[in-house]
């Protein structure tokens, strides 16, 4: 925003969001005073959230505003216009909002049916998103100042859509217009900015589908007549706001989940040339205009917070994922196949030749085949090591039963048969709810996997890799496990497509 402070009067200068006139500038509260924004707020600008290459998301520096959420953004007489022309409404339409969420704690949608303003509610919505914009919103949709500043124009200009969503999250944000971009996927970029603050978020579109598909379309209130009042009886979806991410309706736990999940997968094993892991799917976000001061992530300025940022430290000292060199998943599946116990075991983030792996072996099932699964990996892995002339740290996420895990770990027991787990290899557990769910995704999808290799080796063999010729092996090809200690080495590694 184009606003300088004004050292002799104390008072801040700037471009008018709204009229586009150069003012003294006033602060307008983003959502409005009356709808409960004034408490104290924790301010954390998209500088401060965005530091190097990564994101802070539970913690970013920050200021503190003592007026609650909003900025200097608009002169006197637009702020106070818009505040007396709409503001009860808006004010009134919020309380409802927040009295319907305050019935139903954890819906994930909350009906609403009162008499409301429509067109007064949406104006004030609007003038909230010329705000977080900036003055430069201004050359993009001139008509939106019209729309705002005369009381009984009607309707939005074309492309423009304004959806509304409920949200009892403590967190609150303001994003400027962005364009979102999926990467590796066919989905549409979207454009769209969003003010989101308990009980309500709101999202402007341009030209755009909006970022999910709930959200409640109320570009119609701005077909109503100023005076005109109308039953609002609907149904709104109930969103998470935890990210600085515009359209990210994400709750903290899933972020995190999220976060590990692609840690791990990221985390390949290189066992070829040049080789790249697979990108995952990222959005990119690209700011459109300058949005200024007033854009950012707001979080309650009180002592609950100051509990979570405890927790965060705690957290942290959980699992050190970035200790490991490279983290593998490896899930068995075994099936009778003729009178024969078959297993295949399937490693997930370890590819050779860009193929994923699997082992394949006959004659034992259940924990027995599960350890001799991981035994195999790790035997494979470190012959790696032994011919690269190189070591490094592996976290082995398994179907191994924790309690083995632990004696496998500390050498009481071997894996199988005799072979002692080397050193620089763990068998990892998750240590709390996160890592939980994130290691039961990953053990199911391998597990998944496996499966399917077991019914595509039931059905046509299973290739393998002999001379640098593919040939089929079949059941009677697989090397025999009658018990534990007969377990031996020279059983072949099998590359799967
Ligand atoms: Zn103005």
């Amino acid at each position: 925003m184009a606003s300088r402070v004004d050292r002799n009067k104390g008072k801040m200068v700037g471009t008018c969001c709204i009229c586009g006139k150069e003012k003294e500038l006033t602060f307008e509260h983003l959502p409005s005073k009356a709808s409960g924004n004034v408490r104290r707020v924790k301010h954390s600008r998209p500088t401060d959230i965005f530091v190097g290459n990564g994101a802070n998301l539970c913690t970013p520096a920050f200021t503190i505003l003592q007026q609650g959420i909003g900025g200097p953004s608009l002169c006197k007489n637009c702020n106070n216009s818009t505040g007396r022309w709409y503001g009860t409404a808006y004010s009134e339409f919020a309380l409802r909002a927040t009295g319907a969420l305050k019935e139903k704690n954890d819906a994930v949608s909350v009906d609403l049916s009162h008499n409301i303003y429509p067109l007064r509610v949406i104006k004030q919505v609007v003038s909230f998103f010329m705000s977080a914009n900036g003055p430069g919103f201004h050359s993009v949709k001139p008509e939106l100042k019209e729309f705002v500043l005369d009381r009984d124009a009607r309707g939005l200009p074309d492309g423009i859509h304004v959806y509304v969503y409920a949200t009892t999250s403590e967190r609150s944000r303001l994003c400027a217009f962005a364009v979102s971009i999926k990467a590796l996927t066919n989905e549409p970029q979207k454009f769209f900015s969003e003010v989101a603050s308990a009980p309500l978020g709101f999202v402007m579109t341009m030209d755009s589908a909006p970022p999910c598909d709930d959200l409640y379309d109320m570009t119609h209130f701005a077909q109503f007549d100023y005076n005109q009042q109308a039953d609002f009886s609907s149904r709104l979806p109930v969103k998470s706001i935890y990210s600085y991410f515009a359209g990210d309706y994400r709750t903290r736990e899933q972020i995190e989940v999220d976060f590990l999940i692609g840690k791990i997968r990221g985390n390949y094993l290189k066992l070829e040339g040049p080789h790249s892991p697979k990108p995952p799917a990222l959005q990119f976000r690209i700011p459109f205009l300058d949005s200024g001061r007033i854009t950012g992530l707001f979080r309650p300025h009180d002592p609950r917070e100051q509990n979570n940022a405890d927790n965060d430290t705690e957290r942290a000292r959980e699992h050190d994922f970035d200790k490991y060199d490279c983290i593998l998943i490896v899930c068995s599946a075994t099936e009778e196949v003729s009178n024969e116990q078959l297993t295949v075991s399937h490693v997930s983030n370890l590819t050779v030749n860009s193929e994923p792996i699997s082992f394949c072996f006959r004659g034992v099932s259940g924990e027995s085949a599960r350890r001799h699964g991981c035994r195999k990996l790790v035997e494979y892995v470190s012959r790696i090591f032994e011919d690269q002339n190189v070591t490094g740290r592996v976290a082995i996420i398994s179907d191994i039963e924790s309690e083995t895990q632990k004696k496998v770990n500390n050498g009481q027991v071997p894996i199988s048969g005799e072979f002692v787990l080397p050193q620089y290899f763990e068998l990892v557990s998750p240590k709390n709810a996160i890592e939980m769910e994130v290691f039961d995704k990953l053990k199911l999808e391998c597990l998944e996997r496996a499966s399917n290799i077991l019914s595509e080796f039931r059905g046509a063999g299973f290739p393998q890799l002999i001379n640098e010729q593919f040939r089929l092996m079949t059941i009677q090809d697989l090397p025999i496990l009658r018990s534990e200690a007969s377990l031996d080495t020279n059983m072949g590694t099998t590359g799967t497509s």
